[in-house]
Protein backbone atom coordinates (compact mmCIF):
# COMPACT_ATOMS: atom_id res chain seq x y z
CA UNK A 1 0.00 0.00 0.00
CA UNK A 2 1.04 3.51 -0.89
CA UNK A 3 -0.25 6.52 1.67
CA UNK A 4 1.18 9.99 1.21
CA UNK A 5 2.01 12.57 3.54
CA UNK A 6 3.03 16.25 3.65
CA UNK A 7 5.37 15.75 6.11
CA UNK A 8 6.80 12.70 7.91
CA UNK A 9 8.20 13.36 11.30
CA UNK A 10 10.57 9.48 12.67
CA UNK A 11 10.29 9.46 16.29
CA UNK A 12 7.47 9.79 19.26
CA UNK A 13 10.18 11.88 21.54
CA UNK A 14 9.19 14.77 22.97
CA UNK A 15 11.45 16.55 20.06
CA UNK A 16 9.02 15.14 17.43
CA UNK A 17 5.82 15.52 18.87
CA UNK A 18 7.00 19.69 19.87
CA UNK A 19 7.88 19.34 15.86
CA UNK A 20 4.95 17.72 14.96
CA UNK A 21 2.69 20.72 16.62
CA UNK A 22 4.78 23.44 15.74
CA UNK A 23 4.52 22.19 12.10
CA UNK A 24 0.49 22.42 12.47
CA UNK A 25 0.62 25.32 13.73
CA UNK A 26 2.68 26.87 11.00
CA UNK A 27 -0.36 25.86 8.56
CA UNK A 28 1.08 22.39 7.50
CA UNK A 29 -2.01 20.49 6.96
CA UNK A 30 -0.58 16.69 6.80
CA UNK A 31 1.99 15.79 9.43
CA UNK A 32 2.22 12.39 9.87
CA UNK A 33 4.69 11.28 12.79
CA UNK A 34 5.95 7.42 13.61
CA UNK A 35 7.06 5.79 16.13
CA UNK A 36 8.74 2.17 16.25
CA UNK A 37 7.38 1.71 19.76
CA UNK A 38 5.25 3.92 21.86
CA UNK A 39 5.28 7.66 22.24
CA UNK A 40 8.41 8.69 24.74
CA UNK A 41 9.81 5.30 25.09
CA UNK A 42 13.33 6.38 24.27
CA UNK A 43 15.62 8.74 25.54
CA UNK A 44 12.63 11.09 27.02
CA UNK A 45 11.00 8.68 29.16
CA UNK A 46 14.53 7.96 31.09
CA UNK A 47 15.05 11.93 31.43
CA UNK A 48 15.38 13.81 34.75
CA UNK A 49 13.80 16.35 33.47
CA UNK A 50 16.29 19.65 34.65
CA UNK A 51 15.32 22.95 33.45
CA UNK A 52 18.46 25.31 34.05
CA UNK A 53 18.59 28.39 32.16
CA UNK A 54 22.40 28.92 32.19
CA UNK A 55 23.91 28.64 28.75
CA UNK A 56 26.80 29.64 27.13
CA UNK A 57 25.44 31.08 24.01
CA UNK A 58 22.70 34.08 23.05
CA UNK A 59 20.97 31.44 20.63
CA UNK A 60 20.49 28.60 23.54
CA UNK A 61 20.05 31.55 26.06
CA UNK A 62 16.61 32.42 23.99
CA UNK A 63 15.58 29.08 23.00
CA UNK A 64 15.66 28.34 26.76
CA UNK A 65 14.23 31.64 27.88
CA UNK A 66 11.04 30.77 24.87
CA UNK A 67 10.91 27.29 26.60
CA UNK A 68 10.75 28.20 30.26
CA UNK A 69 7.51 30.35 29.40
CA UNK A 70 5.41 27.13 27.44
CA UNK A 71 6.75 25.30 30.46
CA UNK A 72 5.29 27.67 33.19
CA UNK A 73 1.63 28.01 31.19
CA UNK A 74 1.95 24.69 29.38
CA UNK A 75 -1.82 24.12 29.20
CA UNK A 76 -2.57 27.32 28.13
CA UNK A 77 0.44 27.87 25.42
CA UNK A 78 -0.84 24.24 24.03
CA UNK A 79 -4.26 24.38 24.30
CA UNK A 80 -4.59 21.23 26.68
CA UNK A 81 -2.21 18.93 29.11
CA UNK A 82 0.51 20.02 31.81
CA UNK A 83 3.83 20.02 31.89
CA UNK A 84 4.37 19.15 35.28
CA UNK A 85 6.78 21.62 35.66
CA UNK A 86 7.80 23.08 39.33
CA UNK A 87 9.43 26.08 39.45
CA UNK A 88 11.55 25.68 42.89
CA UNK A 89 14.58 27.29 41.78
CA UNK A 90 18.25 25.76 40.48
CA UNK A 91 21.51 26.63 42.43
CA UNK A 92 24.70 25.92 40.35
CA UNK A 93 28.10 25.77 42.22
CA UNK A 94 31.16 26.86 40.35
CA UNK A 95 34.71 26.26 41.20
CA UNK A 96 37.33 29.41 41.46
CA UNK A 97 38.53 29.17 37.78
CA UNK A 98 34.87 28.82 36.69
CA UNK A 99 34.00 31.84 38.23
CA UNK A 100 35.38 34.79 35.67
CA UNK A 101 33.80 32.50 33.39
CA UNK A 102 30.37 32.47 34.68
CA UNK A 103 30.30 36.11 35.62
CA UNK A 104 30.61 37.06 31.67
CA UNK A 105 27.51 34.65 30.86
CA UNK A 106 25.60 35.76 33.36
CA UNK A 107 25.78 39.27 32.24
CA UNK A 108 25.01 38.20 28.80
CA UNK A 109 21.74 36.23 29.59
CA UNK A 110 20.22 38.64 31.88
CA UNK A 111 20.28 41.32 29.13
CA UNK A 112 18.22 38.19 27.16
CA UNK A 113 15.91 38.23 29.93
CA UNK A 114 17.20 35.15 31.77
CA UNK A 115 16.64 35.92 35.77
CA UNK A 116 19.48 34.75 37.78
CA UNK A 117 22.51 35.96 40.53
CA UNK A 118 25.66 35.37 40.91
CA UNK A 119 26.34 34.79 44.88
CA UNK A 120 29.61 34.28 47.14
CA UNK A 121 29.92 30.57 48.57
CA UNK A 122 28.40 31.53 51.71
CA UNK A 123 25.51 33.32 50.54
CA UNK A 124 23.87 29.96 49.60
CA UNK A 125 22.73 29.16 53.11
CA UNK A 126 19.97 31.68 52.53
CA UNK A 127 18.93 29.73 49.54
CA UNK A 128 19.17 26.18 50.40
CA UNK A 129 21.08 25.41 53.78
CA UNK A 130 21.81 22.40 53.19
CA UNK A 131 24.34 22.93 50.16
CA UNK A 132 27.81 22.56 50.78
CA UNK A 133 29.79 26.17 50.22
CA UNK A 134 32.88 24.21 50.81
CA UNK A 135 35.01 24.09 47.65
CA UNK A 136 32.90 26.24 45.51
CA UNK A 137 34.10 29.57 43.85
CA UNK A 138 30.48 31.05 43.48
CA UNK A 139 27.06 30.39 43.51
CA UNK A 140 24.58 30.89 40.64
CA UNK A 141 20.93 31.23 41.98
CA UNK A 142 18.24 30.73 39.04
CA UNK A 143 15.04 31.46 40.87
CA UNK A 144 12.12 30.26 37.89
CA UNK A 145 14.26 26.77 37.08
CA UNK A 146 13.14 23.94 37.79
CA UNK A 147 12.03 20.20 36.51
CA UNK A 148 9.20 19.22 34.36
CA UNK A 149 7.74 15.96 33.55
CA UNK A 150 9.34 15.13 30.10
CA UNK A 151 6.96 11.99 29.58
CA UNK A 152 3.80 14.55 30.28
CA UNK A 153 5.18 17.24 28.02
CA UNK A 154 5.29 14.43 25.15
CA UNK A 155 1.78 13.27 25.50
CA UNK A 156 0.47 17.12 26.13
CA UNK A 157 2.42 18.41 22.70
CA UNK A 158 1.03 14.91 20.81
CA UNK A 159 -2.54 15.31 22.45
CA UNK A 160 -2.35 19.01 20.56
CA UNK A 161 -1.26 18.00 17.62
CA UNK A 162 -3.66 15.28 17.30
CA UNK A 163 -6.61 17.87 18.02
CA UNK A 164 -4.28 20.12 14.77
CA UNK A 165 -4.66 17.37 12.38
CA UNK A 166 -1.49 15.25 12.66
CA UNK A 167 -1.35 11.77 12.20
CA UNK A 168 0.26 10.00 15.36
CA UNK A 169 0.97 6.62 14.85
CA UNK A 170 2.61 4.08 17.20
CA UNK A 171 4.45 0.86 16.75
CA UNK A 172 5.35 2.39 13.13
CA UNK A 173 9.22 1.71 12.23
CA UNK A 174 10.97 3.26 9.38
CA UNK A 175 13.08 0.93 7.57
CA UNK A 176 14.29 2.73 4.86
CA UNK A 177 14.46 6.27 3.56
CA UNK A 178 13.67 6.90 0.03
CA UNK A 179 15.11 9.06 -2.17
CA UNK A 180 14.97 10.48 -6.06
CA UNK A 181 19.09 12.20 -7.48
CA UNK A 182 19.46 14.66 -4.01
CA UNK A 183 15.91 14.92 -2.80
CA UNK A 184 13.75 12.64 -0.21
CA UNK A 185 10.84 11.25 -1.26
CA UNK A 186 8.99 9.11 1.20
CA UNK A 187 9.99 6.60 3.47
CA UNK A 188 9.29 2.89 4.11
CA UNK A 189 7.98 0.84 7.24
CA UNK A 190 8.89 -2.55 8.43
CA UNK A 191 5.36 -3.59 7.97
CA UNK A 192 6.21 -3.06 4.21
CA UNK A 193 3.97 0.14 3.74
CA UNK A 194 5.81 2.92 1.48
CA UNK A 195 5.18 6.37 2.36
CA UNK A 196 5.57 9.06 0.14
CA UNK A 197 6.60 12.63 1.38
CA UNK A 198 8.61 15.33 0.26
CA UNK A 199 9.70 16.37 3.40
CA UNK A 200 11.30 13.53 6.42
CA UNK A 201 12.30 14.69 9.79
CA UNK A 202 15.08 12.96 11.59
CA UNK A 203 13.84 13.08 15.04
CA UNK A 204 15.34 9.70 16.11
CA UNK A 205 17.17 10.78 19.13
CA UNK A 206 19.53 8.05 20.39
CA UNK A 207 18.61 6.25 16.90
CA UNK A 208 19.00 9.00 14.58
CA UNK A 209 22.42 8.15 13.10
CA UNK A 210 20.93 5.01 12.59
CA UNK A 211 17.83 6.70 10.58
CA UNK A 212 20.35 9.33 8.94
CA UNK A 213 21.99 6.19 7.42
CA UNK A 214 19.02 5.02 5.62
CA UNK A 215 19.40 8.43 4.10
CA UNK A 216 23.15 8.04 3.30
CA UNK A 217 23.47 11.02 5.49
CA UNK A 218 26.59 10.78 8.27
CA UNK A 219 25.68 12.32 11.81
CA UNK A 220 28.60 13.37 13.82
CA UNK A 221 26.98 12.37 17.19
CA UNK A 222 28.36 9.85 19.66
CA UNK A 223 25.47 7.59 21.72
CA UNK A 224 27.04 8.19 25.55
CA UNK A 225 26.13 6.23 28.20
CA UNK A 226 24.96 8.63 31.63
CA UNK A 227 23.37 6.31 34.15
CA UNK A 228 20.57 8.33 36.84
CA UNK A 229 20.61 7.06 40.54
CA UNK A 230 17.67 7.06 42.78
CA UNK A 231 17.94 7.61 46.72
CA UNK A 232 15.12 7.75 49.57
CA UNK A 233 15.78 10.78 51.64
CA UNK A 234 15.69 9.79 55.30
CA UNK A 235 12.75 11.20 57.01
CA UNK A 236 14.71 13.64 58.98
CA UNK A 237 15.82 15.78 55.74
CA UNK A 238 12.69 17.81 56.02
CA UNK A 239 10.88 19.87 53.05
CA UNK A 240 12.51 18.76 49.68
CA UNK A 241 15.56 20.33 48.24
CA UNK A 242 15.61 22.38 45.45
CA UNK A 243 17.85 21.15 42.14
CA UNK A 244 21.46 21.49 42.79
CA UNK A 245 23.75 21.18 40.05
CA UNK A 246 27.53 21.04 41.18
CA UNK A 247 29.77 21.92 38.19
CA UNK A 248 32.76 22.13 40.95
CA UNK A 249 32.13 18.32 42.50
CA UNK A 250 30.25 16.89 39.40
CA UNK A 251 26.93 15.84 40.51
CA UNK A 252 23.46 16.73 40.75
CA UNK A 253 20.56 16.47 42.58
CA UNK A 254 16.89 16.83 41.81
CA UNK A 255 14.14 16.38 43.34
CA UNK A 256 11.48 13.84 43.19
CA UNK A 257 8.14 13.21 44.74
CA UNK A 258 7.68 10.22 47.43
CA UNK A 259 10.94 11.53 49.41
CA UNK A 260 12.99 10.89 46.60
CA UNK A 261 16.15 12.37 45.23
CA UNK A 262 17.44 11.61 41.31
CA UNK A 263 21.13 12.21 40.64
CA UNK A 264 23.96 11.54 38.71
CA UNK A 265 27.52 12.86 37.22
CA UNK A 266 28.42 15.93 35.84
CA UNK A 267 31.76 15.43 35.40
CA UNK A 268 32.26 12.02 33.38
CA UNK A 269 33.10 12.44 29.84
CA UNK A 270 29.70 10.17 28.65
CA UNK A 271 31.59 10.61 24.60
CA UNK A 272 34.11 8.14 26.53
CA UNK A 273 31.51 5.70 27.11
CA UNK A 274 29.49 4.80 23.74
CA UNK A 275 26.25 2.71 24.59
CA UNK A 276 24.08 0.54 22.48
CA UNK A 277 20.77 2.83 22.09
CA UNK A 278 18.95 -0.30 22.75
CA UNK A 279 20.24 -1.01 26.11
CA UNK A 280 18.23 2.70 27.60
CA UNK A 281 17.09 1.50 30.98
CA UNK A 282 19.62 -1.22 31.85
CA UNK A 283 21.09 -1.53 35.10
CA UNK A 284 23.33 0.01 36.85
CA UNK A 285 26.46 -1.18 39.17
CA UNK A 286 26.51 -0.65 42.51
CA UNK A 287 30.48 0.56 42.13
CA UNK A 288 29.27 3.66 39.76
CA UNK A 289 25.95 3.87 41.91
CA UNK A 290 28.74 4.83 45.25
CA UNK A 291 31.18 7.08 43.30
CA UNK A 292 28.02 9.46 42.34
CA UNK A 293 26.47 9.21 45.71
CA UNK A 294 29.44 10.11 47.61
CA UNK A 295 29.56 13.11 45.18
CA UNK A 296 26.28 14.22 45.73
CA UNK A 297 26.95 13.70 49.80
CA UNK A 298 29.74 16.04 49.67
CA UNK A 299 27.37 18.40 47.87
CA UNK A 300 24.67 18.27 50.53
CA UNK A 301 25.60 16.32 52.82
CA UNK A 302 22.42 15.54 54.48
CA UNK A 303 21.68 13.04 51.72
CA UNK A 304 24.57 10.72 53.15
CA UNK A 305 21.86 9.38 55.29
CA UNK A 306 19.77 8.48 51.96
CA UNK A 307 18.98 5.06 51.05
CA UNK A 308 19.72 3.60 47.74
CA UNK A 309 16.82 2.54 45.58
CA UNK A 310 17.36 2.28 41.98
CA UNK A 311 18.91 3.45 39.10
CA UNK A 312 19.18 2.97 35.28
CA UNK A 313 21.23 3.66 31.68
CA UNK A 314 20.48 6.77 29.86
CA UNK A 315 21.63 7.77 27.25
CA UNK A 316 23.13 11.09 25.36
CA UNK A 317 23.46 11.76 21.54
CA UNK A 318 26.37 14.02 21.84
CA UNK A 319 27.33 16.36 18.86
CA UNK A 320 31.03 17.64 18.89
CA UNK A 321 30.61 20.89 20.72
CA UNK A 322 27.59 19.51 23.00
CA UNK A 323 24.85 21.24 20.82
CA UNK A 324 22.01 20.49 18.62
CA UNK A 325 22.00 19.81 14.98
CA UNK A 326 18.56 21.73 13.79
CA UNK A 327 19.46 21.50 9.66
CA UNK A 328 18.32 20.12 6.38
CA UNK A 329 20.89 17.67 5.28
CA UNK A 330 22.59 17.37 1.91
CA UNK A 331 19.76 15.23 1.17
CA UNK A 332 17.14 18.04 0.05
CA UNK A 333 13.58 17.85 2.20
CA UNK A 334 15.86 15.37 4.98
CA UNK A 335 15.76 17.52 8.00
CA UNK A 336 17.62 16.68 11.20
CA UNK A 337 16.60 17.73 14.63
CA UNK A 338 18.84 15.91 16.76
CA UNK A 339 22.07 15.29 18.83
CA UNK A 340 20.11 16.92 21.80
CA UNK A 341 23.26 16.11 23.96
CA UNK A 342 21.51 15.62 27.02
CA UNK A 343 19.60 19.02 27.58
CA UNK A 344 16.88 18.56 24.71
CA UNK A 345 13.92 18.34 26.95
CA UNK A 346 14.41 22.16 28.54
CA UNK A 347 14.83 23.10 24.90
CA UNK A 348 11.94 20.96 22.99
CA UNK A 349 9.36 23.92 22.84
CA UNK A 350 11.88 25.89 20.92
CA UNK A 351 13.13 23.55 18.82
CA UNK A 352 9.85 22.71 17.63
CA UNK A 353 8.92 26.18 17.26
CA UNK A 354 12.46 26.80 15.22
CA UNK A 355 12.29 23.76 12.88
CA UNK A 356 8.35 24.60 11.60
CA UNK A 357 9.93 28.21 11.00
CA UNK A 358 12.77 26.41 9.22
CA UNK A 359 10.68 23.95 7.07
CA UNK A 360 8.27 26.19 6.15
CA UNK A 361 10.32 28.78 5.29
CA UNK A 362 9.29 31.42 8.15
CA UNK A 363 11.86 33.38 9.27
CA UNK A 364 13.26 31.59 12.78
CA UNK A 365 12.68 33.48 16.03
CA UNK A 366 16.24 32.25 17.11
CA UNK A 367 18.65 32.62 14.77
CA UNK A 368 19.73 28.75 13.65
CA UNK A 369 23.36 28.97 12.16
CA UNK A 370 25.00 27.47 15.62
CA UNK A 371 23.18 24.61 15.08
CA UNK A 372 23.50 23.91 11.24
CA UNK A 373 24.56 20.28 10.40
CA UNK A 374 27.79 21.98 8.56
CA UNK A 375 29.06 23.33 11.92
CA UNK A 376 31.28 20.69 12.33
CA UNK A 377 33.71 20.05 9.40
CA UNK A 378 36.76 21.30 11.23
CA UNK A 379 35.62 20.39 14.62
CA UNK A 380 36.72 17.07 17.02
CA UNK A 381 34.39 16.60 20.26
CA UNK A 382 35.55 19.17 23.12
CA UNK A 383 34.68 19.16 26.66
CA UNK A 384 31.92 17.34 28.61
CA UNK A 385 28.53 18.29 29.40
CA UNK A 386 29.79 21.14 31.53
CA UNK A 387 30.59 22.42 28.03
CA UNK A 388 26.69 22.68 27.61
CA UNK A 389 26.56 25.35 30.21
CA UNK A 390 29.61 27.43 30.23
CA UNK A 391 31.36 26.77 26.81
CA UNK A 392 34.45 24.48 26.43
C1 LIG B 1 19.16 9.95 31.78
C2 LIG B 1 18.82 11.21 31.06
C3 LIG B 1 18.73 12.39 31.76
C4 LIG B 1 18.40 13.57 31.09
N1 LIG B 1 18.25 14.71 31.81
C5 LIG B 1 17.85 15.84 31.19
C6 LIG B 1 17.57 17.01 31.92
O1 LIG B 1 17.70 17.01 33.15
N2 LIG B 1 17.16 18.11 31.24
C7 LIG B 1 17.04 18.13 29.89
O2 LIG B 1 16.71 19.16 29.33
N3 LIG B 1 17.29 17.02 29.15
C8 LIG B 1 17.68 15.90 29.77
N4 LIG B 1 17.93 14.77 29.06
C9 LIG B 1 17.89 14.84 27.60
C10 LIG B 1 16.51 14.85 27.04
O3 LIG B 1 15.65 14.04 27.81
C11 LIG B 1 16.60 14.35 25.61
O4 LIG B 1 17.50 15.20 24.89
C12 LIG B 1 15.26 14.36 24.90
O5 LIG B 1 14.25 13.73 25.67
C13 LIG B 1 15.43 13.66 23.57
O6 LIG B 1 14.21 13.61 22.93
P1 LIG B 1 14.17 13.12 21.41
O7 LIG B 1 12.76 13.25 20.99
O8 LIG B 1 15.23 13.79 20.63
O9 LIG B 1 14.67 11.60 21.46
P2 LIG B 1 13.99 10.27 22.05
O10 LIG B 1 13.18 10.54 23.26
O11 LIG B 1 15.07 9.25 22.15
O12 LIG B 1 12.95 9.86 20.91
C14 LIG B 1 13.35 9.29 19.70
C15 LIG B 1 12.28 8.30 19.32
O13 LIG B 1 12.55 7.82 18.01
C16 LIG B 1 12.05 6.51 17.93
N5 LIG B 1 12.67 5.84 16.78
C17 LIG B 1 13.97 5.49 16.66
N6 LIG B 1 14.20 4.91 15.47
C18 LIG B 1 13.02 4.89 14.82
C19 LIG B 1 12.60 4.39 13.54
N7 LIG B 1 13.46 3.81 12.70
N8 LIG B 1 11.29 4.52 13.19
C20 LIG B 1 10.41 5.11 14.04
N9 LIG B 1 10.76 5.58 15.26
C21 LIG B 1 12.04 5.48 15.64
C22 LIG B 1 12.46 5.91 19.27
O14 LIG B 1 11.71 4.77 19.61
C23 LIG B 1 12.24 7.08 20.21
O15 LIG B 1 11.00 7.02 20.89
C24 LIG B 1 18.21 13.57 29.69
C25 LIG B 1 18.26 12.36 28.99
C26 LIG B 1 18.56 11.19 29.66
C27 LIG B 1 18.58 9.90 28.90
Amino acid sequence: MIRHAEVVIIGGGVIGVSIAFHLAGAGVRDVLLVERRFLASGGTGRSVGIVRQLYPTPETSQMVVRSLAVFQRFHDAVGGGESGYVGCGVVIGVSTAMRPKLEETVRLQRSLGVRAEVLEPGEVVKIERRINPENLGAVLYEPESGYGDPTAVTTGYADAARRRGVRIEQGVEVVAIRTAGDRVTGVETAAGERIDAPVVVNAAGLWSTAVARLAGVALPIIVGRHPVFVVERDASFGRPHLVYLDLAGGSYARPETGGLTLTGSLTDDETRHPMEPDLLGGDVSLDEAADVLARTSRAIPRLADARYRRGWAGAFDITPDWMPILDESPLRGFWIATGMSGHGFKLSPAVGEMMAALITGAAPQVNPAPFALGRFSAKSSSGTFVASYLGS
